[in-house]
């Protein structure tokens, strides 16, 4: 038989840590914290193109929140779908108090881009993939929801800006669609063709 020793015999009284170490501590893990957080969230410092015209929305609840965008995996289109509006129209919408979506950027029927959601944050445009995409919302003149030339070509000019931005394929734009089964961007989900054309436009693009 072994005999045991009483362990109570053994233990020693720690002696407390000085406060001075616990403070110390803490203070490095936020700086820690806050350098994996500045190293993991896409930064602001992206300079947006002079042809894009800026007037980011209030933060105002469920339209924008304010909340950091987790990553930049995909660039999702959309459409309108209320036709003949202005991308002024609809970001003037998306400022609204009382509006519960918003998109990064708008395309115009003339053309013209304008910028509702800073590059850091998420929109609310996509769904479960408003964490890790940007969202481009586009005017179309009818209800067919085709888009017109001036703003197919806006549209693919933005798009592989963001594709050069975030080191993303054309194929990696995706349709609403792509991510909820919603019919929109409409014509180019009843037209995949048209669809497959516009990817390639991006990749063919060169400024
Ligand atoms: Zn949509």
């Amino acid at each position: 038989m072994v005999e045991t020793k009483p362990e109570a015999a053994v233990i020693k009284q720690k002696s407390p840590k000085p406060l001075y170490a616990t403070v110390v501590v803490t203070l490095l893990t936020v700086v820690l914290i806050a350098i994996g957080a500045a190293l993991l969230i896409p930064d602001d410092s992206i300079r947006i193109p002079d042809w894009v015209d800026e007037q980011i929305i209030e933060i105002n609840g469920a339209g924008r929140r304010g909340v950091p965008i987790e990553a930049v995996n995909n660039i999702a289109v959309h459409y309108v779908g209320n036709p003949g509006t202005s991308a002024q129209a609809n970001r003037n919408y998306f400022n609204q108090p009382t509006t519960q979506v918003s998109s990064h950027f708008i395309v115009g029927l003339d053309g013209e881009i304008i910028q509702c959601v800073p590059l850091n944050e998420k929109s609310s445009a996509t769904n479960e993939r408003n964490r890790d995409t940007i969202s481009v919302e586009v005017c179309h003149p009818d209800k067919t929801g085709q888009f017109n030339e001036q703003t197919y070509a806006s549209l693919v000019r933005l798009c592989a800006w963001l594709c050069d931005t975030y080191e993303l394929e054309a194929t990696d734009l995706i349709r609403h669609y792509d991510v909820t089964g919603k019919l929109c961007p409409l014509y180019y989900v009843e037209h995949p063709e048209a669809w497959e054309q516009l990817i390639q436009d991006v990749a063919n693009y060169e400024e």
